[in-house]
């Protein structure tokens, strides 16, 4: 399932980002509404209001202030991506780019006219695979345009050599969420199979199988990707980067699974020469070379058929996009499907981030702006090694190499010193379909020519406009897109108190993911090392299990609790993150002259100002069943537990609203890290 909410699988192994449902919070201190005391319910008390009176809008999973910028900054594309679809002599070449991309996409009356057409010629090249040899080729085609069959082919900085780019090759292959879509037998989970069979029945009819052909293929789809499932490794045991560190000659890869045929393979990628690839998880390439074995031709060409049908979906004729949106809609609850010009939007940007990108900050990003977030950056660091210092369990040499780490962070703020130049890409008015899949070949050939160079530094891995930020163990890096430095998030009108539980948080959020169960694996170079001493290690895990013991007791939906483990780097960061922000803002008001952060506002001291920032930044709703989804498959917590999970663990935050011991908020056995 290509999907609007998740971040490419790609994305996802190298960054540990803000969240995906990530919230600001709203300037304003209203305080009507609560009834509930602050420390019994905390988000109940910052958030209650908003919660009575807010309705998830019918083309939304999920409805947030975060989402609400998200929806904001789709408008402020919408226009220019309007302004440069209209026909005029005078484009400039980002401006045909975006436009055309942009205009071909709203003209759903040609989309409509084409019917499958455009796929047509990439089916048949499927089809005329005369074994299954040949088929790896088909597969390798289909990867390059964008739709990933069977596994997972990229290229990411070496484990071991953080400076050099290598090849990786890693499971993948699945159409569902997860893997426990496929091998849970509770009720949701056979519904969502159910699903799926339907809707692959529905699509092999519409590109010309008979009804009963129809429900085989989608039967055969179904029985290769529960292969696949069985033999991929589960997300959390996925969080420790040592399961994913195989590096091995690529003779060695190819002997692991002779039925994957990967030098054919990489031939038809048109990779680089190269001698060593990462196979981030061997069991898997063994296991499925058995499917791959008893499998028939037949029916392994309807599955490779098959993930390009469902990638190309949303992009076909009307009767396509429904089917595909009704996939959706079992997973995720969604009632009505978003109007075409926001899934235009997002699939511009998705295909062109850089260039709408160019013209998105001209508009909407303040030059004062990264001046603003470096003083901030700086402030939350000397928290932060502060913080380090301070802390009772962890020994001096283990301290001296946290700082060392800490001082190598990178930051980056915005958007991109250097554009990526998207002049070898086409872009035909009229031709939707080529166009999503010329732009996602650009993107697999960006990919792939960086095998064996080093690391651009460069680079980014959200485009401007993107409501998020991440950091990046390999790149030991913290970025923050253009699209979350806005207000309410990061406002300039707005007091320091607001501002420091705003993005401040965001910031401490980053730098800490850099110390997190997964981050604290990586040394300040970006490499798989080991820097702790054994004791310190130990004292790490300990506390760590406190926070994943935390979380494993919190109900998402219905009695479906959360994944402690899966969540742990994210509730690591929201922890710490909170900490050091009100560091931050404290060395602030302790330093300056006093200025209006200092004072009492609306009857709030700045530490409940502060603490309420934080609070209303993440009044959240989700449907019960993209909950549910989210509990499979997302790191972060919900919004819910992004705040009361949190302050919970904090003496500063009872301190600020005299909370007693043994009320709701102030946990017995409060869980500290940094
Ligand atoms: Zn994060």
């Amino acid at each position: 399932m290509r999907s609007l909410y998740l971040l490419p699988a790609i994305v996802l192994l190298a960054l540990a980002c803000f969240g995906q449902t990530a919230a600001p919070p709203e300037v304003n201190l209203d305080t009507t509404g609560k009834t509930v005391d602050p420390c019994v319910d905390f988000y109940q008390y910052a958030c209650g209001h908003w919660l009575k009176t807010t309705e998830i809008p019918a083309d939304q999973t999920s409805w947030s202030s975060f989402v609400e910028i998200r929806e904001r900054n789709s408008g402020i594309m919408r226009e220019i991506l309007e302004k440069a679809a209209a026909p005029n002599a005078g484009r400039d070449a980002i401006d045909q780019k975006v436009g055309d991309y942009y205009g071909s996409c709203v003209d759903e009356t040609t989309v409509d006219a084409r019917g499958v057409g455009p796929l047509q010629p990439e089916l048949k090249r499927i089809a005329n695979a005369k074994d299954k040899a040949a088929l790896i080729e088909a597969v390798a085609r289909v990867q390059m345009l964008g739709p990933n069959p069977l596994f997972n082919f990229y290229s990411s900085p070496d484990l071991h050599s953080a400076n050099d780019v290598i090849a990786y090759i890693d499971q993948g292959g699945l159409s569902l969420p997860d893997r426990d879509y496929y091998l849970k037998d509770d009720a949701k989970m056979t519904a969502a199979r159910a699903s799926l069979v339907e809707y692959a029945t529905q699509m092999f009819t519409l590109i010309g199988q008979s009804p009963k052909q129809a429900g085989d293929s989608a039967q055969s789809v179904l029985r290769i990707e529960t292969a696949l499932a069985k033999a991929a490794m589960d997300r959390t045991a996925r969080r420790d980067p040592k399961t994913r560190d195989h590096k091995m000659t690529r003779d060695e890869a190819v002997a692991l699974a002779p039925n994957f045929y990967l030098n054919r393979y990489f031939a038809a990628m048109g990779t680089p020469q190269f001698s060593t690839l990462n196979v981030s998880n061997p069991d898997f390439f063994k296991q499925v070379n058995g499917a791959l074995e008893s499998e028939s031709l037949d029916a392994l060409r309807t599955y490779v058929s098959w993930h390009l049908i469902d990638g190309s979906a949303p992009w076909l004729s009307k009767p396509f996009v429904d089917a595909n949106f009704k996939m959706q809609q079992a997973l995720t609850g969604q009632s009505e499907i978003k109007p075409r010009w926001k899934r235009c939007v997002s699939s511009t940007d998705n295909a062109l981030g850089e260039a709408l990108g160019q013209r998105y900050v001209e508009q909407a990003f303040g030059a004062d702006g990264k001046q603003r977030m470096l003083k901030m950056v700086d402030a939350l660091e000397k928290s932060l090694d502060q913080d380090i210092r301070s802390l009772p369990w962890m020994t001096e040499e283990t301290k001296k190499q946290a700082k060392v780490k800490l001082d190598a962070i990178r930051n980056k703020i915005g958007y991109p010193d250097v554009w990526r130049d998207y002049s070898s890409l086409e872009i035909v008015r009229g031709d939707l379909l080529g166009n999503f899949l010329r732009a996602n070949e650009f993107e697999a050939k960006r990919q792939i020519a960086k095998i064996g160079k080093p690391v651009d530094r460069n680079e980014w891995q959200m485009t401007p406009p993107t409501v998020n930020a991440y950091y990046s163990p390999p790149r030991n890096e913290i970025v923050f897109p253009a699209g979350i430095l806005q207000p309410p998030f990061f406002d300039k009108q707005a007091d320091d108190a607001m501002n420091f539980g705003g993005i401040g948080i965001v910031i401490g959020h980053e730098l800490t993911h850099g110390f997190d169960d997964q981050g604290r694996k990586f040394d300040p170079q970006g490499n798989l090392r080991d820097w702790w001493t054994a004791q310190d290690g130990t004292e790490f895990e300990k506390r760590a299990s406190c926070i994943a013991d935390e979380y494993s007791n919190f109900v998402a939906v219905d009695d479906l609790k959360l994944n402690g483990k899966l969540t742990l780097g994210e509730n690591t960061a929201d922890n710490g993150g909170a900490r050091i922000a009100l560091m931050a803002l404290e060395q602030m008001m302790a330093d300056g002259p006093a200025g209006p952060a200092a004072q009492t506002i609306d009857g709030f001291t700045p530490q409940q100002r502060f603490f309420l920032g934080f609070g209303r930044g993440w009044c959240e709703k989700r449907r019960p069943e993209f909950s549910r989804m989210l509990v499979s498959v997302d790191p972060h917590s919900p919004g819910k537990y992004r705040v009361d999970g949190v302050v919970q663990n904090m003496p500063e935050f009872q301190k600020a609203f005299n909370c007693k011991a043994g009320q709701p908020m102030v946990r017995e056995n409060a869980c500290r890290v940094w």
